[in-house]
Formats: structure tokens, C-alpha cells, sequence
């Protein structure tokens, strides 16, 4: 997995976070607490489930915090 500040990629997206918008809500962390931790750095881990679960809850993000893109090689799906 590659990580920069506020940025965290697999081999098929990239997640990008943005303190100024985050609440710190926990609900990434309750919800995929695989992926997103409020006690370990680097906080998001997207090596620990697949992709499309990943997407689901950064959707799921309700302040925009979280976002994400698709990396260049990724196949359509
Ligand atoms: S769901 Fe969004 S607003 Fe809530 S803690 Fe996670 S990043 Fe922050």
C-alpha cells in the first residue's frame, strides 16, 4: 500500500482525507474498523478488504472527509 499525507492507495483506488471537514464521527472506524482506525497510524489500511467495500463507506463518509478515485490502471467495471 502506498500512503502520503492524507492520501492511501491500493492497487485500484486512492482515498483521500480531509481533516478540515472530518467531524470525527468515528462511523468509517465502527463501520470498517478493517480498513479504518482511530487508534493506529497509518489510520486507513486499504490492503485489509476488497475495493468495492471500501468505496461503500467512503460514500458513507457524511461530511465528504473522506473521498476517493479511481487509480489510471483500473479496469472498468
Ligand atoms: S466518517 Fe468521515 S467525518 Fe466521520 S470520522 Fe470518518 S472521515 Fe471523519
Amino acid at each position: 500500500m502506498e500512503v502520503k499525507a492524507n492520501e492511501f492507495s491500493n492497487k485500484d483506488i486512492t482515498v483521500t482525507y480531509d481533516p478540515c471537514k472530518c467531524v470525527l464521527s468515528g462511523i468509517c472506524a465502527k463501520e470498517l474498523s478493517d480498513v479504518f482506525s482511530n487508534s493506529i497510524i497509518p489510520w486507513v489500511n486499504l490492503d485489509n478488504t476488497e475495493t468495492k467495500r471500501i468505496i461503500e463507506q467512503v460514500k458513507r463518509c457524511p461530511t465528504g472527509a473522506l473521498n476517493y478515485f479511481k487509480n489510471k490502471r483500473m479496469q472498468a467495471s
